[in-house]
């Protein structure tokens, strides 16, 4: 018997899991190691629209995502004392509005990706332990032979895998070690902060949506889990809070809201108890190459939209598909790469196209300005306009034609 091809994935999120889910179904063995020391689940509501949506099904996790979606009844543009300017209703195609028809909390999309990476691999090899998962460590080199990676880890020891693919997020280490500085990342000029609060009865299932001035927005969101999922975000430059910690980075949430109105108190009272607060200074990655040698990259280490785009769960499942088709399709794994790359190209571009003036325009730095963005949105809500207001969410979820691998399934 021919022994199984070996793969090590580095990040077990989103395109993680979903990898060694289509590598295990090929045949091939997937160790995944993921820095954190558990699955992490923090993380807000995701979007999963589109060719993202058919392969969820294909991996058959749709129903499983459609049991745990958030029930967002839509999203609501509100003034400081909470009355609303405008509302979206949610989306009942997949493809168009602020909220998707498949909502889902990120972490419980990660946790789905895991159960089902790990009952992968068992129809025609008989073998139920053809995904690893390991947490806590991760690659600190990687030496890429003809025949084969190397790989050594943190905490100690080598592993020779056939292929690396390198799916740890658009702030990845692990991506410099070969790819050097070529991929860049592309500031956005918007620091964002998602935390989780408890709900109160002022909270409905409607997403909120507030503007503050100074560049500053919040945002309320329901969730499963009986609290409410936030983001505080505001315009800065590029680099001024790269570095800081987690005390640092909530006194300065602490001092740039102090003022913003509406529920800022609120918010930043749950700064105090929040365990899973993620701060980051939004951003792209443009990537030259998304392969070398046996090493590829993936997700959002390959090619971060950002959240703005509403596509990085679309795009992370979608390339994974993908890239573990074309792996199963070829023998040589250069021609793989190559038709991965020929193939997630033109999509990623498309999604990587945010909207003009994003982000300033959503969020104004004068009252006149958020006066303005309010206007507008009244007359996006407005029944005459609800078609055009869906199209200024509609990300390009479908431009793709996602290839039959079914053939390769083992
Ligand atoms: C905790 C968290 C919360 C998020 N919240 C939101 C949100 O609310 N809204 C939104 O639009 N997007 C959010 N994102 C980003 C979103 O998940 C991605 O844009 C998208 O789903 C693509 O996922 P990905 O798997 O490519 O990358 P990511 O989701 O960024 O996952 C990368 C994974 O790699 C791990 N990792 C990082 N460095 C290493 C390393 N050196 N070695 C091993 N593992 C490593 C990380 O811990 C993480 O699990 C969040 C991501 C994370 C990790």
């Amino acid at each position: 018997m021919i022994p199984a091809k070996t793969a090590l994935v580095s990040g077990a999120s989103i395109a993680g899991p979903a990898l060694a889910y289509w590598l295990a179904a090929h045949g091939w063995q997937v160790t995944v190691v993921e820095r954190a020391p558990e699955l992490r689940d923090g993380g807000q509501n995701i979007d999963v629209r589109g060719a993202g949506r058919t392969v969820a099904r294909r991996m058959g996790v749709e129903d499983g995502i459609r049991d745990a979606t958030t029930g967002e009844l839509g999203t609501e543009f509100v003034r400081s004392d909470g009355s609303t300017v405008a509302r979206f209703p949610a989306s009942t195609s997949d493809t168009s509005g602020a909220t998707a028809e498949l909502e889902i909390l990120r972490g419980d999309l990660a946790r789905l990706l895991v159960d089902a990476s790990v009952g992968s691999g068992t129809a025609g090899s008989g073998s139920s332990d053809a995904v690893e998962y390991v947490f806590g460590d991760s690659i600190a080199a990687i030496d890429d032979q003809p025949d084969h990676v190397r790989v050594s880890f943190e905490h100690g020891g080598d592993r020779d895998v056939d292929l690396v693919v390198i799916a740890d997020g658009m702030n990845s280490r692990t991506r410099r070690l070969v790819f050097g500085s070529a991929p860049t990342i592309r500031p956005l000029g918007l620091d964002t902060s998602y935390l989780t609060i408890p709900r109160t009865e002022r909270d409905s299932d409607w997403a909120r949506w507030y503007n503050a001035a100074g560049g500053r927005t919040m945002t309320l969101r329901p969730d499963t889990k009986g609290t409410i999922r936030a983001t505080l975000s505001f315009l800065s430059t590029p680099g001024a809070h790269a570095g800081l910690g987690p005390d640092e980075q909530k006194d300065l949430l602490r001092e740039k809201f102090a003022d913003a109105g509406w529920e800022a108190r609120r918010i930043l009272d749950g700064l105090e108890q929040e365990g899973d607060l993620y701060f980051e200074h939004i951003g792209q990655v443009h990537a030259p190459r998304w392969t070398s040698g046996r090493v590829a990259l993936l997700g959002d280490a390959a090619w971060c939209a950002s959240p703005i785009s509403g596509m990085g769960t679309s795009l992370a499942l979608v390339g994974a598909y993908v890239l573990a088709g074309e792996i199963a399709a070829h023998v040589d794994h250069r021609d793989a790469f190559r038709g991965y790359e020929r193939i997630m190209r033109p999509y990623v571009a498309q999604a990587q196209q945010l909207p003009p003036g994003a982000p300033r325009l959503a969020n104004p730095r004068t009252r006149p300005g958020i006066a303005l963005l309010n206007t507008a949105a009244r007359i996006g809500a407005s029944r005459a306009f609800r078609a055009v207001g869906g199209k200024l969410f509609s990300p390009p979820a479908d431009a793709i034609d996602l290839p039959d691998y079914s053939h390769l399934v083992r």
